[in-house]
């Protein structure tokens, strides 16, 4: 008898959408899993302009909203729940959820966590971020980022819009674009720390309270936010171990997609990419078996 493979895609951000979409074309009913927002990471960038179709760019939201609408059409679900627990027996996978469910193929499409300072942050509560999707509405606020990569510098571009923002990094070289650090320079209004750290962080009353240790002083600055754009790692735990020794090949069965196997190549037109080839590649492997 033929019957469908189940499908469980771990992650609706780019990569997981897009292989949702092509195992739909191709007659299966896959089930994402998302703990978060659909969308993924796309849901902080500020402006994408090297996605082909979008000549003028599209700001990461309205990306997001065209991906959501996408899935919609396709009537494809996403279950809004944290995957906390994937082992495998006997060929199938056991996803535990706020339910339980059992998949026959695991599309692991869940991207990056970021990378945390070395002390707890959670006294901050929400003033200290990792991510900008909170704040990026916010409106007259002072805001510190830290780091030099393309992250810090589109987060400063977006939420200098309509706050004060300070970048702070470490070393006079950046590691972001030159076209972002260009355009960073030309606002006018973001200031950037080079040679810089922050070395301390305190809370007064509503604010907190930031050390910045330059190159031959040390000053103190209060803000509302501040934000940590210092890299980002592929967020797996969930996997049993057994599972995790397959990153990042995977195998029949197991398929690990866009960021969180891209290390220095994470770009949505990347995990799109992959999300379509392992969506292939599963329907492929299904027909040879027999069981589309
Ligand atoms: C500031 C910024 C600017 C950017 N600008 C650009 C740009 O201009 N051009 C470009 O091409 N790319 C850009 N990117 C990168 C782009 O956003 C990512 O490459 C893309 O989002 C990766 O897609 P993904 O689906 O692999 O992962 P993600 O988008 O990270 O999606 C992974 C999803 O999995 C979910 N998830 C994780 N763990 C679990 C779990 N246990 N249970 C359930 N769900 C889970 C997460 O909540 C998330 O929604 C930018 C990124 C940032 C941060």
């Amino acid at each position: 008898m033929r019957t469908k493979a189940r499908i469980a895609i771990i992650g609706a951000g780019p990569a997981g959408i897009a292989a949702a979409l092509q195992l739909t074309r191709t007659g299966f009913k896959p089930l994402i899993f998302e703990q978060n927002k659909v969308g993924g990471l796309l849901g902080n960038a500020h402006w994408i302009e090297n996605y082909p179709g979008f000549a003028r760019g599209i700001s990461g939201d309205d990306l997001v909203q065209n991906m959501r609408e996408h899935l919609a059409r396709w009537k494809i679900p996403v279950r809004m729940q944290r995957v906390r627990g994937i082992t495998k027996k006997n060929k199938k996978y056991s996803i535990r959820a706020r339910r339980n469910y059992k998949a026959d193929v695991l599309v692991i499409a869940s991207g990056t966590a970021p990378r945390k300072p070395s002390f707890d942050t959670g006294s901050f509560g929400c003033q200290v971020l990792f991510e900008i999707a909170p704040i990026r509405k916010s409106r007259g606020k002072r805001i510190i980022i830290i780091g030099a990569g393309d992250a810090a510098y589109d987060y400063a571009l977006n939420l200098s819009k309509r706050n004060k923002v300070m970048i702070v990094k470490r070393t006079l070289r950046s590691r972001a674009l030159a076209l972002l650090e260009r355009r960073v320079r030309s606002t006018g209004n973001i200031t950037v720390m080079h040679n810089s750290q922050v070395t301390t962080i305190g809370k007064k009353q509503h604010e907190l309270q930031v050390v910045i240790a330059t190159q031959d002083r040390r000053l103190s600055v209060a803000c509302d936010y501040l934000v940590y754009a210092i890299g980002r790692i592929p967020a797996f735990d969930f996997l049993s171990p057994g599972l995790k020794k397959k990153f990042p090949e995977g195998d029949p069965t197991l398929y690990f997609i866009g960021d969180v196997k891209n290390r220095d190549t994470r770009q949505v037109a990347i995990a799109v990419g992959d999300g379509v080839k392992a969506a292939m590649e599963i329907a492929g492997r299904s027909l040879k078996n027999g069981r589309l």
